[in-house]
Order: structure tokens, then C-alpha cells, then sequence
């Protein structure tokens, strides 16, 4: 999608009223500001305009920008809660959580749960973990696995929701586009390279490999993913959920 369009989309729903689309006093909305994170794509982001979370996400479900461009059409998987510390940053729902709507239903989301050292319970209870990928709705396919997520989300949508969710101390960031949008020019050249420095973004940030049993090969390659970073994000996670 170009930039031109992207900004029309965003343009659209900044002049949405949560309940009263397209009105007259949309005229008078202010002009957004430039938020884009890491400093990279310069998108203007519309100003929150939902009194609350609960808000905000029912908008976001009822999302249709890029309708056209989702093969199964727009279902948008997240979850928050105000009172969240820890914060889920994947890439975009595949085919089977689309059909689910349960963020990470999958084998991906057993090794990740592994890797954070919680069950289910602890994985899905919002109030405790914000799960918000790059992309809320099934990209589709393309020719070599799942399509990019739309970036239509993040311009519309990612920093309203993250300003809702004040107590976020760690974030995990799954996979390039997450650290891309998150770390910006403090990401390395290569992904593995960013998760090794993993010390640079701490405490805030943890960049993570996508847990795709695919990604076998590259969990092998890098052991000190297992013998140091894991014990660490564990070690986190552990002490955020005593609180
Ligand atoms: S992918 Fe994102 S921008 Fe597109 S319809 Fe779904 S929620 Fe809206």
C-alpha cells in the first residue's frame, strides 16, 4: 500500500468518533502527530480519541482498513488489560489463530509459553499479559510463508493502545518487524545479532526469535539463546508475576 493511501486510511479513521462515524465535528479534529517508534517510517498516527481502553479495543476489533487486502477478511486478535506489566509483541495472527481468535493457539505459542516459563492460565490472563502483535489480522500467504503484517495497524492503532497500558514494564519482541518498530536504529543488522545483545534493551525490552518450530535450525545454531537469555526472560517474568 503507498504511503498516500496509508494516510488516507489513517486520515478516515482519525475522524471517527468511537459510536458516531463521520460526523460534522470531525472537521474540527486537530492535525496528528508524527509518533512512528524508532524513528524509521514517518506515519502520522491519530490522537486517542477513546475515553477508555475498553474503548478503544472495540474499536480496534471493529477495524476494516485494509478489508480488502485480508484474504479471509479482517478479525482482529488481541487482548489487554490496564493493569498489564508484561506486553506480547509478535508478528500477525496466522491462519489457525484467526480461526480460533486465541492469540498464539498453536504450537509456536507452546514453545513460547515454555520459553516465558507460564501455563496458559498465566499466558491468556490479560490482566497480567498484553498480547498486541504488528499485525491484528491474517495477512494471508504469500510465497514464502505468511504475508508481513499490515502496517496499517501500527500507523492506526499501536501507540493509542500502548499509551491505554501505563504499567507494561517488559516487552517481549517477536521476530524482526516487532523489533524493528520497537528498537529502531538500535537494532542490529541481523536478528540473532539483536537477540544476543539482548542486554542493551533490557530491562524494558527482550528481543525473542520467532518460536516457530521451523526456527529449529536457528535455536540450535545459538545456544546461548537457551543457556542465557531464556533463564533471564524466566527469571523476569517471574518476579514481574509476583507482584
Ligand atoms: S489488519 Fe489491522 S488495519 Fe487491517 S483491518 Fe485488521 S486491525 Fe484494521
Amino acid at each position: 500500500m503507498s504511503e498516500h493511501r496509508t494516510s488516507r486510511i489513517i486520515a478516515h479513521y482519525n475522524l471517527i468518533e468511537p459510536k458516531k462515524p463521520r460526523t460534522i465535528r470531525a472537521l474540527s479534529v486537530p492535525k496528528p502527530s508524527c509518533s512512528m517508534r524508532g524513528g524509521e517510517d514517518k506515519i502520522a498516527v491519530p490522537e486517542t480519541r477513546y475515553a477508555t481502553l475498553a474503548a478503544l479495543l472495540a474499536a480496534v476489533r471493529d477495524c476494516r482498513a485494509c478489508e480488502a487486502h485480508l484474504p479471509l477478511g479482517p478479525r482482529p486478535v488481541l487482548r489487554a488489560a490496564e493493569t498489564a506489566r508484561i506486553l506480547i509483541v509478535g508478528q500477525a495472527p496466522g491462519a489457525r489463530v484467526h480461526a480460533t481468535g486465541i492469540p498464539w493457539d498453536d504450537l509456536s505459542g507452546e514453545r513460547l509459553r515454555t520459553w516465558m516459563g507460564v501455563d496458559q492460565e498465566m499466558c491468556y490472563d490479560e490482566s497480567r499479559v498484553a498480547i498486541i502483535p504488528m499485525g491484528y489480522c491474517y495477512p494471508g500467504r504469500g510465497s514464502g510463508g505468511d504475508k508481513p503484517p499490515r502496517r496499517e495497524c501500527a500507523a492506526l492503532w499501536l501507540d493509542q493502545l500502548l499509551a491505554r497500558l501505563p504499567r507494561i514494564e517488559l516487552t517481549l519482541l517477536i521476530g524482526q518487524y516487532a523489533q524493528r518498530h520497537f528498537l529502531g536504529s538500535r537494532r542490529k543488522p541481523s536478528l540473532a545479532e539483536t537477540a544476543k545483545a539482548w542486554r542493551e534493551y533490557a530491562p524494558q525490552y527482550v528481543p525473542l526469535p520467532h518460536p516457530s518450530p521451523r526456527n529449529q535450525p536457528w535455536f540450535k545454531q545459538h545456544p546461548w539463546f537457551e543457556q542465557q537469555l531464556l533463564p533471564m526472560l524466566r527469571a523476569r517474568i517471574k518476579a514481574l508475576s509476583a507482584r
